[in-house]
């Protein structure tokens, strides 16, 4: 169930540091009112899920590139806070900004499947995009919204501290390989390889992948996507052997 924490006006976003509505007192106050004992209290989990719930609230009042005007909803990210794989697609769609979810028109069906492919599903994993707003007609995100928005992205990597992200798409691989200091190669080339980077919280493995939409224009796609999905099994599986024999190499 959604958190229904009450927030002030007129705060700042702790993320982007942008005026996201209207009233008085910042988004640090809210943070910082949880008192500190409660927090202790609360296990991991709880305390991501209420981080999480909080980034979301300043999305949604989010107006830090033009696509605010055009949403209908804002689609922030959804499933297990302790998830040890991310997912990361481009930005919302039709279906997605009708109702603010991630994944879930035609490339959400196939997404789903892959997941079910390597015994996975949507509870167990975190799914997102690198905007949080749809770009009118679907067109690709603007340099100023991708600067715009990867703040909150950054956030949910911080809380959730993945140790899998698999990125879906040219956009999500550019931003997460030039995050963590990875050349960026063309997607053709490196689909399905395993990028081991290390951070001040541990290494992460990045996968990246086509999007999924690419099974729905040619179906033949589909058999690459289950191939590179086995590789995200072979990980949490802590596979190394199958890893290498299976060609996808650690780099
Ligand atoms: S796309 Fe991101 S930066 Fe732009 S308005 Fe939406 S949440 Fe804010």
């Amino acid at each position: 169930m959604r958190n229904t924490l009450s927030l002030p006006r007129n705060a700042l976003c702790s993320v982007t540091g942008a005026q996201v509505w209207e009233g008085d007192g910042t988004f640090e106050k809210i943070i910082k009112a949880a008192p500190e004992q409660r927090t202790e209290m609360m296990s991991e989990e709880e305390r991501r899920k209420r981080e999480l719930e909080k980034l979301r609230e300043c999305v949604e009042r989010c107006k830090r590139c033009p696509l605010h005007a055009m949403r209908k909803n804002v689609v922030v990210g959804e499933g297990s806070a302790v998830a040890e794989l991310m997912m990361i697609g481009e930005a919302p769609g039709y279906n997605e900004d009708l109702q603010g979810r991630p994944f879930v028109g035609k490339a959400g069906k196939v997404l789903d499947s892959l997941l079910q492919s390597i015994g996975l599903d949507r509870a167990s994993v975190y799914i997102c995009n690198v905007l949080k707003c749809r770009p009118p007609k679907n067109r690709e995100p603007s340099k100023h919204e991708i600067a715009q928005c990867t703040p909150f992205l950054d956030e949910q990597i911080s809380i959730i501290k993945p140790r899998i992200i698999a990125t879906l798409g040219n956009y999500s691989m550019q931003y997460i390989f030039s995050k963590y200091n990875i050349p960026i190669s063309k997607i053709s080339e490196i689909h399905g390889s395993v990028y081991k980077v290390s951070t001040l919280e541990g290494s992460i493995f990045i996968v990246p992948l086509y999007h999924p939409a690419v099974a729905v224009y040619n179906i033949k796609m589909m058999d690459v996507l289950l191939e590179d999905f086995k590789v995200i099994q072979m990980i949490m599986m802590n596979n190394k052997n199958r890893l290498i024999s299976a060609k996808k190499s650690i780099k």
